[in-house]
């Protein structure tokens, strides 16, 4: 299994290759050359098994031989096992053929675990393999960073460098950053939102000396590691409510598009699921741009659902070099105009293939707000205000056909918002007890190039 750039320029790399380097060196993102098919015969037997064998039948044939069997599957175990459900991503039903898929029940509270915890080992064994050091570098509106520097706190060869928009994160997601001990840890604040934290992420791997000399890497969603370890939820969800002999949708909250690029894959490997629904909260540039064909970036305004405030939203090339017939060229112009202007149209072939491939809708403030309290009414459930955008918008898409949300967060990781719209301030499970006892450590930065890279080479050392 060889990997290629979105962008067409990169060398092709193998899984190993292409999880270590994160983004590719021509700027692109790593995409399989080919996608591997689950038949329906494979995929009914993924019935009834537990949710780490699930994985290593998902994931094995993307893996290349990269690791041994025994290896994978023991990295598997090693990376649930912290799970607080035994069922890993359990299935709750929330009305008539609405079920949630319960993504949060990992260390930090947020699906970004099921890839992060996973990615984190995979990492270690090929660096204890290699014997080389490596620089994690990521940008986060809250999740991801709080997972990253959980996966890899203490981890021998690798520092890990979270920047994230000082006073746009949660006080949980600040804690779980800026709380733990280990000196590998540094957690930056930017002055400034999560895109330019991107921005600057993006900036030192394009710098190649710089990213060369700290041997960067990134586990951002554009990670493709991560993108492989999320398409496994797809498939366990999907099967529990019938498939393959019965077509699942899916809505997914969604701000880089990661998550739900990880359903595009599972559907392109075969599951049947009927639709995929991209749901925004009031940062809709991806509801406007399947609506309007025109990707044109706006300011961003602050939300409930902070890790879905983004405008650029990186994974979308994914979907876009898919819909440009796997084009590298012609995705490296669109990328390059977004960087020039803020804006690109969609070709008119690649905006049908988009639309046929995802539905799309958006949740204001106040919709967010009153799904919360609605869901708490009728089905007794708390939502976060990620899934609550996701509720809403799959409320449009109700059909015969079996709908699931991915719950993104537990209700517990936004205690504020959940707290206003219905009274109740939703309880950290027993497991984290001591996160508001324990001293922050945290580092704040300029949104500046030049003053971030000095930093990380006086801290690394390198
Ligand atoms: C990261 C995150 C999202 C958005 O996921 P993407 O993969 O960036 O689309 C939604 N909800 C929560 C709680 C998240 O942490």
């Amino acid at each position: 299994m060889r990997y290629i750039s979105t962008r067409g320029a990169a060398p092709a790399l193998g899984f190993a290759e292409a999880m270590m380097a994160g983004l590719a060196r021509d700027g692109g993102l790593y995409v399989p050359e080919a996608m591997p098919a689950m038949t329906a015969a494979d995929i009914a037997a993924l019935a009834g098994l537990p949710y780490e064998e699930v994985a290593f039948r998902v994931m094995r044939p993307f893996l290349g031989g990269a690791f041994a069997d025994d290896d994978i599957r023991a990295l598997i175990a090693a990376a649930y096992a912290g799970f607080g459900h035994p069922a890993r991503a359990p299935l709750v039903q929330i009305a008539p053929g609405h079920f949630l898929c319960e993504l949060f029940h990992g260390p930090t509270l947020a699906f970004k675990d099921f890839a992060m915890q996973l990615i984190g080992r995979l990492i270690a064994a090929q660096l204890a393999r290699s014997g080389r050091r490596i620089t994690i570098v990521g940008a986060t509106s809250g999740d991801t960073g709080s997972a990253a520097i959980e996966a890899f706190r203490g981890l021998p060869g690798v520092d890990v460098f979270i920047l994230f928009p000082q006073g746009r994160v949660s006080d949980v997601q600040r804690r779980q950053m800026t709380t733990p001990a280990e000196p590998n840890v540094h957690a930056l604040a930017i002055e400034g939102d999560f895109d330019a934290a991107q921005a600057r992420v993006k900036d030192m791997f394009n710098d190649h000396a710089f990213r060369d000399a700290m041997g960067l890497a990134a586990v951002n969603s554009i990670n493709w590691a991560r993108v492989l370890a999320q398409t496994v939820y797809y498939f366990a969800a999907a099967v529990a409510l019938g498939a393959p002999h019965r077509a699942v949708s899916f809505t997914v909250p969604t701000g880089n598009f990661g998550d739900i690029y990880a359903g595009h894959v599972a559907r392109a490997m075969g599951l049947p699921v009927a639709r995929l629904v991209i749901a925004t909260n009031q940062n809709d540039i991806l509801h406007r741009a399947l609506s309007t064909g025109l990707y044109a970036t706006e300011a961003v305004r602050p939300s409930i659902s902070p890790s879905m405030d983004i405008q650029i939203s990186s994974n979308f090339e994914r979907a876009l070099f898919d819909a440009l017939g796997r084009d590298g060229a012609a995705v490296a112009a669109l990328m390059d105009e977004l960087k020039r202007t803020g804006r690109f149209a969609i070709p008119p072939g690649a905006l049908q293939a988009l639309r046929a491939g995802f539905a799309s809708g958006r949740a204001s403030e106040a919709e967010t707000r009153a799904t919360i309290a609605r869901t708490w009414a009728e089905a007794g459930e708390l939502l976060c205000p990620h899934t609550a955008v996701g509720v809403h918008v799959a409320g449009a898409h109700a059909g015969p056909t079996p709908m699931v949300t991915l719950a993104t967060a537990h209700p517990a990781k936004f205690p504020d918002a959940v707290e206003a719209a219905t009274g109740i301030r939703p309880a950290l499970p027993a497991r984290m007890a001591g996160l508001f006892d324990r001293p922050e450590r945290v580092t704040r930065v300029p949104d500046n190039l030049a003053a971030i890279q000095s930093l990380i080479r006086e801290r690394t050392g390198r």
